[in-house]
């Protein structure tokens, strides 16, 4: 499908609100060029006249048009904003009048919907003011903005008891068992790469000591401990242990707050892990099924079954940790709103202090979308997560964190639901971007953030294990920037 641009080059957010109408399409971008409004297009046309700008959107699909216009005081504050804010409002319109879809974010196609909510609060703006202004600046439907007023509401003790010297370390560990059809991670199977493990803790151990000693003399300490991937619990007990050790030997960990261990794939969890690690310091665990329909688990690649699962949230229940997490996803393949409800049912009887539940995203790097499968697209997402939103509601959860990715099913979003004092600080913390994140390991990327001077940076580590292995030295030295943004301040 063309998209044509006259007097404007709106064309990241243009394509961003096409694609919550027409996901797997690909856009030709034309400038300035009206003769190429033929067939299947969008015209977003802004023509200055009389002080004002007038702004236009017509679209062409399957032989059918749509036009809306509107203008814009070329006095307007923020003028740009407004056009862009504008044309895309009218494209929604538009596009919805012609494919009879609403997508419930309105126009909103970033990943932080709820930033903006906690930034119209800060500003004093009531909750009704607040529905108002989502409702006719984004159009976002009613429902969506109820529930990133909750999620604010959840978070305001929490992002107040943010200390700005904290930092949430983050330990990637990325290696899983086998690779999941919609993983897009930089996780590799264990298969392939068994052999370089041993290596990996060894060097992950001296970054960790090497990255300790340049926050202490920053003044920054560490208040969350995060272990992910991947899967940390690929490793051994013995392995988890030295990593945990050097850890804790490193660090000054007097004042964790909360200390989590992803114990991922129930396919790796055995009953030594488990203990090595609440032994180790973590008070919270995540066990994750994705779903608890082993035909599910099938179609996606994941080598365990739903009972795999019940057995290692039972183990990790006996050993006593302070929170167990589970995450489930909405909208796999064969996957349907019944065996998904049963799965939303039986987390909630298994009484999991924590669900998360993701709508799967097909990214690119996404083994199912090099299978060419469009299942997930077609998969009633909204339907499952509305379901969720209900049962866990009514089951005394509330959501805590939201977040959304590129091209999600229905385009819905990632909710963490918590029960009251069990949501996830680093959570919180990281998908605010308001806390510092340092970040060792491969893949890891470490978020410098500097609130009061509104610097955000990024340092990241190589991605793959075998990239990391062999660019030890200059990862180190990337790493230095972290004292330069300190120093900075
Ligand atoms: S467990 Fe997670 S990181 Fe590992 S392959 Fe599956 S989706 Fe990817």
């Amino acid at each position: 499908m063309k998209l044509i641009f006259i007097g404007n080059d709106f064309k990241y957010e243009a394509e961003g609100v096409m694609k919550l109408f027409i996901p797997a399409q690909r856009f030709e971008m034309h400038y300035e060029d009206i003769s190429q409004a033929q067939g299947d297009y969008a015209l977003i046309e802004r023509k200055s006249e009389g002080g004002k700008a007038k702004l236009r959107v017509k679209c062409s699909l399957n032989g059918r048009e749509q036009e809306f216009c509107e203008s814009v005081g070329e006095d307007t504050p923020d003028y740009e904003d407004e056009c862009e804010m504008s044309l895309c409002r009218l494209l929604y319109k538009a596009m919805s009048a012609l494919t009879g879809k609403e997508p419930e974010w309105g126009i909103i196609t970033g990943i932080r919907p709820v930033k903006r909510v906690n930034l119209l609060l800060s500003q004093g703006m009531s909750e009704g003011e607040i529905r108002e202004h989502m409702r006719s600046r984004y159009l976002c439907s009613d429902k969506k903005t109820e529930i990133a007023l909750r999620t604010a509401h959840a978070q305001e003790k929490l992002l107040q008891s943010l200390d700005k010297k904290s930092f949430g370390l983050y330990v990637s560990i990325p290696f899983c068992p086998t690779r999941c059809s919609y993983c897009s991670f930089v996780s590799q199977s264990i298969e392939g790469c068994a052999k370089m493990i041993p290596e990996y803790v060894r060097q992950l151990c001296e970054e960790i000591e090497y990255t300790a000693k340049l926050c202490k003399r920053t003044g920054i300490y560490p208040d969350s401990v995060y272990f992910g991937g991947g899967t940390p619990t690929t490793l051994s007990a013995s392995q988890l242990e030295a990593v945990m050790g050097r850890i804790e030997k490193s660090f000054d960990l007097s004042r964790i707050r909360e200390y989590t261990v992803e114990a991922g794939r129930p396919d790796t969890v055995t009953r030594e892990k488990l203990q090595t690690i609440k032994r180790m310091g973590a008070g919270r665990v995540s066990i994750n099924p994705q779903s608890i329909n082993d035909e599910v688990l099938r179609a996606i690649g994941r080598k365990h079954t739903a009972a795999q699962f019940f057995e290692a949230f039972e183990l990790a229940k006996s050993v006593g940790f302070d929170v167990i997490n589970t995450d489930i996803i909405a909208g796999l393949p064969e996957d349907t709103p019944e065996s998904f409800k049963n799965t939303v049912d039986r987390l909630i009887e298994l009484d999991a202090d924590n669900i998360t539940v993701h709508t799967l995203s097909i990214k690119r790097a996404a083994r199912l979308n090099h299978e060419g499968t469009d299942n997930a697209l077609k998969s009633p997402a909204a339907q499952m997560v509305d379901y969720a939103t209900a049962r866990l509601s009514e089951s005394g959860y509330e959501p805590y964190y939201l977040y959304r990715q590129k091209n999600m099913s229905d385009n819905q979003e990632n909710i963490g639901w918590a029960k009251k004092g069990k949501e996830s600080l680093y959570n919180i913390y990281i998908m605010e971007e308001v806390q510092t994140i340092i970040a060792v390991g491969a893949g890891g990327s470490t978020k410098l953030v500097d609130l009061d001077n509104k610097r955000l940076e990024r340092v990241f580590n190589y991605k793959y294990p075998v990239e990391y292995l062999r660019g030890f030295d200059e990862m180190i030295r990337r790493k230095s920037e972290i004292e330069d943004f300190y120093e900075e301040k």
